[in-house]
């Protein structure tokens, strides 16, 4: 017998005033923490690449394919009928997740990537042109960074940078700085996937309104750890990945509202995204269709319901301040010992839980192999943000992400891995 999403458990002991995550509860929702790596209990703190899944979000993918089957949208039968009711309820929970306005629309996409690149292709390439400005950041992933080159490109748009300091946070004042009367478009992220640093989000899109541009929020990083309301941003574009709040990959989300998803064009075409096929062209469905030609991924947005109920029930500021502690504690912990050099601002007040470091000038990925070795999973590397590398003046760094079923007792084990690299290499 299969369990359904509800019988995850919750993993939120409600006390007199605010509920309190149950780390263990938690832990033993999540099959991949009972497993060895290279002989070692498994450390995973690798979050920022991807989370780990709760067995609720296993059952629910699985109950789809083993109770359901059929594709949605297109049957008239009742398995597809409730594959149907199944996938677009998962649209509604999405807005409610993000408090969409009522014009607002989640579109399923297949990642925070392609979330972009639909910006970029159905808007930005329609709307754009020569010496049109689109300000971005060094502090952006490369998803948030690249399609506006190549959009410039294409279009003889510039692509301009909102100045960021040594620490890796954005300069006070510096957007408001850099947007001009050409500006069209501003990409900013929600949170730094090298850092964890915050910007002010709503004061960016502020400016940037005032100015007549609209704004696209890189939530990859955010979405996952902290309480979103899109309406209070106020951002036009919000683009996020199912995969990194412990939903399945290959799922992704773009968040507008229905006038700027009507001003765009299609990106992909084909079936299911059409009103009407003739011989002598084509009408497109209203959106949310117009942007989701062919089968989607069906048990991911099922699977993907599922990890958005699981988050809300532990609670989203719940999980951001235990990710806050975990975040403080690696720097008493591992940012005390001699030689580690630590990324990003001092002030925890505006960080999630990542912390990037470097040990002497020992390379990342040297690090990451030993710490392989005594079964702790980080990223090491440029963490495909190559422009903010270049602002720290380092070739990458060593990354250890956090989410709600990390403990103290991992951050312990994680120092005592940087011990053993600096009796290796220092
Ligand atoms: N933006 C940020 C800030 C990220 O951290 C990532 C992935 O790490 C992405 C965009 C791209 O997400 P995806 O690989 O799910 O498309």
């Amino acid at each position: 017998m299969q369990r359904s999403p509800s019988q995850c458990t919750s993993g939120a002991v409600f006390g007199i005033n605010k509920p309190m995550l149950e780390i263990p509860a938690i832990r033993a929702d999540f099959p991949i923490l009972t497993k060895t790596m290279r002989g070692k209990p498994l450390v995973y703190l690798d979050n920022g690449a991807t989370s780990l899944k709760p067995e609720c979000v296993l059952d629910a993918e699985r109950a789809y394919y083993t109770d359901l089957g059929a594709n949605i949208h297109r049957g008239v039968y009742e398995f597809s009928e409730q594959a149907t009711v199944a996938y677009d309820a998962v649209r509604a929970q999405t807005e409610a997740f993000i408090h969409a306005p009522d014009d607002g629309h989640a579109i399923f996409t297949k990642s925070t990537t392609e979330s972009i690149n639909l910006v970029a292709y159905g808007w930005a390439l329609k709307h754009l042109k020569s010496g049109d400005e689109i300000v971005i950041t060094e502090i952006e992933h490369h998803s948030n960074f690249v399609p506006w080159q190549a959009v410039a490109e294409r279009t003889g748009a510039v692509v301009r940078f909102a100045p960021v300091a040594e620490d890796g946070t954005l300069e006070p004042g510096g957007f408001e700085r850099t947007l001009t009367a050409k500006t069209r478009l501003v990409a900013i992220t929600a949170m730094s996937n090298v850092t964890g640093y915050i910007p002010p989000v709503s004061e960016i899109v502020a400016a940037a309104h005032a100015v007549g541009a609209l704004v696209l929020v890189d939530g990859a990083q955010y979405v996952s750890h902290h309480p979103v309301d899109v309406a209070e941003w106020g951002c036009d574009f919000l683009a996020f990945s199912a995969h990194k709040m412990c939903g399945p990959t290959g799922v992704g989300v773009l968040y507008a509202r229905e006038n700027v998803l009507d001003s765009m064009d299609p990106f992909l075409f084909g079936g299911d995204m059409i009103l009407k096929v003739k011989k002598e062209g084509t009408t497109y469905a209203p959106v949310p269709a117009k942007f989701e030609a062919g089968t989607p991924n069906i048990a991911g947005v099922i699977g993907f319901g599922a990890a958005l109920s699981y988050l809300s029930n532990l609670g989203l500021k719940e999980i951001a301040a235990h990710e806050k502690e975990l975040l403080a504690y690696a720097y008493e912990r591992i940012g005390s010992i001699p030689g580690v050099i630590v990324y990003g601002p001092a002030d925890l007040a505006n960080r999630g839980g990542i912390f990037s470091f470097n040990i002497d000038d020992v390379h990342p990925h040297d690090v990451g192999t030993i710490l392989d070795r005594e079964g702790i999973a980080v990223r090491a590397g440029f963490h495909c943000a190559q422009p903010l590398m270049r602002v720290f003046g380092v070739f990458g760094t060593v990354r250890a992400s956090f989410y709600v079923y990390n403990t103290r007792e991992e951050i312990d084990l994680l120092a005592a891995g940087v011990d053993a690299v600096r009796e290796i290499f220092v």
